[in-house]
């Protein structure tokens, strides 16, 4: 058995990953190792915040630990919001403040092609590796669905009528970007067992 923190306080996040693991790996959040602070992610890029909350929970709590962060990217606004996805309105980080910006961005242009994108950072024993998922799509003209969080209720994968808030998290799970991470990342242990 494999025990990795998972370092975020998003119970979403947690969910759609404890969804994707097999029995031989526990996960322990940030609560579980009396983490209750702020992890920084003052990087300017998704792999650079992914691998600073992992290594700092790794340095200062001594676990082994997986971090992720992910950003949309959206093509006409020169994959804007990227790494600034979760303010991209304010510091008060608010899901539908930001959709409604990207909606209103959005209006001037026909080309409304966008990824997620997440990577996944692992340090376990000091050592750091990192894995990649995309998922392509485009952004609706309006909000649908309930499920999922973040940017789903706007965002449409390819291949599908419907946004990721529309699916059933399993149904997500099996093409979303982090879901794709997670798979490497679970490839990864297996193999190193
Ligand atoms: P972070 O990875 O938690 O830093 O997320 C950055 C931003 O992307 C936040 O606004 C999240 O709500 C959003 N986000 C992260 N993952 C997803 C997802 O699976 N679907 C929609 N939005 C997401």
């Amino acid at each position: 058995m494999i025990e990795l923190v998972f370092a975020t306080n998003n119970e979403n996040k947690i969910k759609e990953i404890n969804a994707l693991l097999t029995n031989s790996i526990k996960i322990l959040s940030l609560k579980d190792i009396g983490c209750h602070e702020g992890i920084p992610e003052t990087a300017d890029t998704i792999k650079g915040n992914a691998i600073l909350k992992a290594k700092y929970v790794y340095e200062k709590y001594g676990y082994d630990c997986f971090a992720d962060d992910t950003g949309l990217e959206i093509k006409s606004l020169n994959d804007e919001p990227g790494v600034f996805s979760a303010r991209y309105a304010g510091e008060e980080k608010n899901a539908d403040k930001n959709m409604n910006k990207v909606l209103q961005k959005l209006a001037l242009y026909s080309d409304r092609t966008a990824q997620f994108k997440t990577v996944v950072a692992l340090v376990i024993n000091g050592e750091t590796s990192t894995f990649e998922g995309i998922v392509e799509g485009e952004i609706t003209s309006n909000k649908h669905g309930k499920n999922g969080f973040g940017y789903d209720p706007i965002f449409k994968p390819n291949g599908y009528k419907i946004t990721f808030a529309e699916m059933p998290l399993s149904e997500k799970n099996k093409i979303s970007h982090r879901g794709r991470a997670v798979k490497k990342l679970i490839d990864f242990l297996n193999s190193t067992k």
